[in-house]
């Protein structure tokens, strides 16, 4: 159907009248020096219209104050420019200046219309692949435009775009997002007529449908006469198919004056085609004839296109039923040939439109691959931080734990420590109880036995001690024993083993002990005891003496057991010749007792080491 694609190249003059609409007015008043570039700027998109001079003069003047121009508005004029450039018919200037406004504006506005226009020209002039490319950019593009005017023009180009590839619901689609989004008289005739255009090229109109009459109302109360027009050539093209050949023409008598008046060269050529098509159905062979030739000459010799191609079919159908067969086979040679590039525009089309949205496909899985494995990255990332994570929560279980363990391990340590010392030490005193002095004692004895080194085994006893407790009491008696330690202490090096035998009675083995100096610690230990005096809780004062039996390895050797025995008999004797004395064993002599006359003895000997 012919009408399909005439009506294409009127939609683009529809949509370059709407940009003269009340969008640009309302914006115009914000100027605020008549002469100023934005002033200009704002005035040339109101007249772009394809015949104005008045554009042209605002582009010179505009060009004039180059020096003043703001980048931003250079490039707004380049798009202009590259308007003018391409209704004079220069696409190459058109092309490099819109590449320029797409390359430099960082306006998404003027970016989204320079596009829709690149794509205008590449189209018209069959490049379909680079147009499909450039819809689809204008397409993505499309929620970050917000002037009006630019969404406008992408979306209409859209339209155009699918309509010609025959995807009439992604057309319509995109003509009633115009018809939501522009409730401006502009607004509502682009949508109207968009809408229209799509419903009338997937053949769900007939000309008896209200849209027709409907948006033809709408686009002439919008002022947009051409857009009205674009639709009457569609309707009295659609009269004709359906055989209302009449009322075609009509139609079309009725429009020719605004047509003409217009100056629209597409609908100047379109309107003789539409008569030639009606009259050679009609059988009104002269008038098709003329209308077609009428046609033919608006177009260059050799000029492609659909109407060419319907002028010599209607050419060729008045002369072969003229009779004129050689005149009829020319011209079906040349409509033919027209046909056929017509055909091959179309497949070029379509596979350009299925190129490129393969493509695009192919890059929206690309993405979607891409978008999958950054998820997966980003999950394995998370799983890893999670592992990070629950690592990070067993460590600090691990090491709660392990803490818990330390104490645990430290307080039966401490538990282990007590019940070691509560088992190794007399609960009174604080010294090596009888069992761990003996075991103590034999250890330190059978090492300095192997050292080579001398000892002493001191023993003492505390005399009559049962009259202190029977005088002041067991815990006087408990006193005064912790005070007799403590006294004896006193007079002990560190690695003297101190223990209590039992009762009142003590052993004491000093290691590196000569029997002289044996001596001398026994009855310094016996002074200071004499010396002591427990102080009780009822101020009375208790003092003690002890009895000391003395043996020396030098003469007991260094069994212990032969030791121990020989100092506990030195303390029995010392016990039996009168107690407060120290009784040695260490001397060839039988046990020697000692006094308070051998006190002087002992301060002369030397000290030990
Ligand atoms: P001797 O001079 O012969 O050693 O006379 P003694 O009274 O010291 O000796 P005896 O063995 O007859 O009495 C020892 C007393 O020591 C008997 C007991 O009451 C007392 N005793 C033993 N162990 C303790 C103790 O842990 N605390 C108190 N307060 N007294 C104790
Ligand atoms: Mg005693
Ligand atoms: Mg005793």
């Amino acid at each position: 159907m012919e009408w399909r694609r005439w009506a294409c190249l009127a939609s683009v003059v529809a949509l370059l009248v709407a940009w003269s609409g009340a969008e640009a007015s309302a914006t115009i008043a914000k100027a605020t020096t008549a002469a100023s570039p934005t002033a200009l700027l704002i005035r040339a998109e109101r007249i772009n219209t394809a015949h104005d001079a008045r554009f042209a003069e605002l582009l010179r003047q505009l060009h004039q104050k180059d020096a003043r121009l703001t980048p931003a508005q250079r490039l707004h004029l380049a798009l202009l420019d590259a308007l003018q450039y391409s209704l004079q018919g220069d696409d190459t200037k058109a092309t490099s200046l819109l590449r320029k406004v797409i390359k430099h504006s960082d306006n998404p506005s003027l970016s989204a219309r320079a596009v829709a226009q690149l794509m205008q020209i590449d189209f018209l002039n069959r490049r379909y692949e680079k147009a499909y490319k450039l819809a689809n950019t204008l397409v993505s593009n499309l929620p970050n435009i917000s002037e009006p005017v630019a969404r406008l023009s992408a979306l209409n180009q859209m339209v155009q775009l699918m309509n010609r590839v025959g995807q009439y619901d992604l057309a319509l689609k995109y003509a009633r997002q115009i018809q939501r989004s522009f409730p401006s008289p502009s607004g509502q005739c682009a949508g109207s007529l968009d809408v229209t255009q799509s419903l009338l090229y997937a053949g769900k109109l007939t000309s008896a449908s209200p849209r027709f009459r409907k948006t033809i109302d709408v686009c002439l109360a919008a002022h947009l006469v051409i857009s009205a027009n674009a639709l009457r050539l569609d309707l009295a093209s659609l009269l004709t198919d359906e055989g209302h050949m009449d009322r075609s023409i009509a139609l079309l008598d009725k429009i020719a004056p605004s047509i003409r008046k217009s100056g629209y060269k597409f609908h100047m050529a379109s309107l003789p085609i539409t008569y030639a098509q009606a009259y050679v159905k009609q059988g009104n062979d002269a008038a098709a004839s003329k209308s077609a030739l009428a046609a033919l000459s608006m177009f260059a010799p050799g000029k492609t296109n659909w109407i060419v191609e319907d002028a010599y079919k209607v050419l060729y159908q008045v002369d072969k039923r003229a009779g004129q067969y050689a005149q009829a086979l020319a011209y079906y040679e040349k409509y033919v040939a027209q046909a056929q590039a017509s055909a091959d525009d179309t497949r070029m089309r379509s596979l350009a439109y299925q190129l490129v949205k393969q493509e695009v496909l192919a890059n929206k899985m690309q993405l979607d691959a891409l978008h999958k494995k950054n998820q997966i990255l980003k999950l394995r990332q998370r799983l890893a931080e999670k592992a990070v994570e629950t690592s990070r929560l067993y460590i600090t279980l691990i090491l709660a734990a392990l803490i818990l363990i330390m104490l645990w391990l430290l307080k039966i340590k401490h538990s282990q420590l007590r019940f070691r010392r509560q088992a190794r030490h007399d609960g009174l005193t604080g010294v090596f109880n009888r069992q761990h002095f003996l075991h103590a004692a034999k250890q330190t004895l059978g090492k300095l036995h192997h050292s080579g080194r001398c000892a002493c085994l001191l023993m003492l006893d505390l005399d009559h001690f049962k009259r202190v407790n029977d005088s002041h009491g067991h815990a006087a008696g408990d006193e005064v024993l912790k005070q007799a330690v403590a006294t004896c202490q006193a007079q002990l090096r560190t690695e003297d083993v101190l223990g209590r035998l039992g009762g009142e009675e003590f052993g004491i083995l000093i290691p590196g002990c000569s029997p002289t100096q044996g001596l001398d610690i026994a009855n310094r230990m016996r002074d200071a005891l004499a010396a002591m005096k427990v102080k009780l809780v009822s101020d009375s004062v208790v003092m003690v003496s002890a009895s000391f039996g003395l043996a020396c390895s030098e003469r007991s050797g260094h069994d212990f057991d032969r030791l121990f025995g020989d100092a506990d008999a030195a303390l029995y004797r010392a016990k039996e010749c009168g107690r407060d004395r120290v009784v040695t064993a260490c001397d060839d002599e039988a046990f020697t007792a000692r006094d308070d006359a051998s006190n002087e003895t002992r301060a002369s000997e030397p000290a030990r080491p």
